[in-house]
C-alpha cells in the first residue's frame, strides 16, 4: 500500500483529495490483517500519529476520546476505568496486548465486525467527523472520505451500563455475539452484533433477536436476561 502520514485532520483530508477516490483512511490498519476479510487498500493516509487533540478528556458527563487512541493505552488509563468501567473491562477481550497497542477506538467504531460501535450504541455516544461533524456511533460508516477526529460517550449511572461478549476465542477475535444493555430514561436501550448479521440497536428485544439462527437466539435470549437482570435503572 501506498500511504502519507496526516499531522491533524485538516491534513488527513487534503492528503485524502490529492490522493483521489479510492484511499483509505486507517489507523492501527489492523483490519486489513490476514485474518479479517478486509482487502489492504492501494491508497491510504495514515493517521495513527495525527494530532486530533488529548487522548481522554473527561468533561461535561461525558468522556471525549481522540479516535486515534490505541485501545491498549485506553485500557490502561486510570480515568477511563473510573469513569467507565464496562468499557475498560471490554477493552480487555479486544484482541490480545499486541493488537491493541496499534488498534484504535475509532477503527473499532468505523469497523463494521468490531465490538466497540455495538457496545457503545446503547449510551448515545457520537463519532465525530471532521466534514460530516457529530452522527451516532452506529452510523459512523466505512469510506466515506472523511477523517473520524474523536468519539463522545455520554456517562451512564454506576451500574447502568452492561456489557457481554460472545466469542470463538474471545481475545483473538471480533464477538460471535455482542451485546450492550443501557437503562437510563425511558425502556432499556439495546444493541446486538452478530457475527454476519451485523449491528442491531432499539428497544425491542424481538426485534433484536430477529433474524439469528435457533442456536443463536437462544444464547442471545440468555446473554439478554442475564444483563437486563445486572443492569441497573
Ligand atoms: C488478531 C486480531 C484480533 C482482533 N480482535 C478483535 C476483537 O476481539 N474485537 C474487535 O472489535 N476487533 C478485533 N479486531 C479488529 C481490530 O483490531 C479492531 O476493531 C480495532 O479497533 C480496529 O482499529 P484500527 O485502528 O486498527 O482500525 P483500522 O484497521 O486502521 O481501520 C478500520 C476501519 O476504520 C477506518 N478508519 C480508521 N480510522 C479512521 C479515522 N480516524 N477516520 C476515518 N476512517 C478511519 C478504516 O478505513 C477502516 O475502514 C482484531 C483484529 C486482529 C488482527
Amino acid at each position: 500500500m501506498r500511504h502519507a502520514r496526516a499531522k491533524d485532520a485538516a491534513h488527513a483530508l487534503a492528503l485524502l483529495g490529492a490522493m483521489g477516490p479510492g484511499a483509505r483512511v486507517f489507523a492501527g490498519a489492523t483490519t486489513f490483517a490476514p485474518v479479517t476479510p478486509d482487502p489492504l487498500p492501494a491508497l491510504g493516509v495514515d493517521v495513527s500519529g495525527a494530532d486530533f487533540g488529548s487522548m481522554l478528556e473527561i468533561a461535561g458527563g461525558a468522556a471525549d476520546i481522540a479516535a486515534n487512541a490505541p485501545l491498549e493505552a485506553l485500557r490502561r488509563d486510570p480515568a477511563l476505568r473510573a469513569a467507565l468501567p464496562p468499557l475498560a473491562d471490554l477493552l480487555a477481550r479486544v484482541g490480545a496486548m499486541a493488537v491493541r497497542n496499534l488498534a484504535t477506538l475509532g477503527g473499532g467504531v468505523i469497523w463494521p465486525g468490531g465490538d466497540l460501535r455495538a457496545a457503545l450504541a446503547p449510551l448515545g455516544a457520537e463519532a465525530v467527523f471532521a466534514k460530516a461533524g457529530a452522527v451516532p456511533v452506529e452510523d459512523a460508516a466505512q469510506e466515506t472520505g472523511d477523517v473520524l477526529t474523536r468519539i463522545r460517550i455520554p456517562l451512564p449511572a454506576p451500574g447502568a451500563w452492561t456489557v457481554e461478549k460472545l466469542g470463538h476465542r474471545e481475545r483473538f477475535s471480533p464477538a460471535k455475539l455482542i451485546l450492550s444493555v443501557h437503562r437510563g430514561d425511558g425502556p432499556p436501550r439495546l444493541a446486538l452484533g452478530a457475527a454476519g448479521r451485523g449491528l442491531t440497536t432499539g428497544t425491542d428485544p424481538g426485534a433484536l433477536l430477529s433474524g439469528l439462527g435457533r442456536t443463536e437466539a437462544r444464547i442471545a435470549r440468555a446473554m439478554l436476561s442475564d444483563a437486563l437482570e445486572r443492569t441497573c435503572a
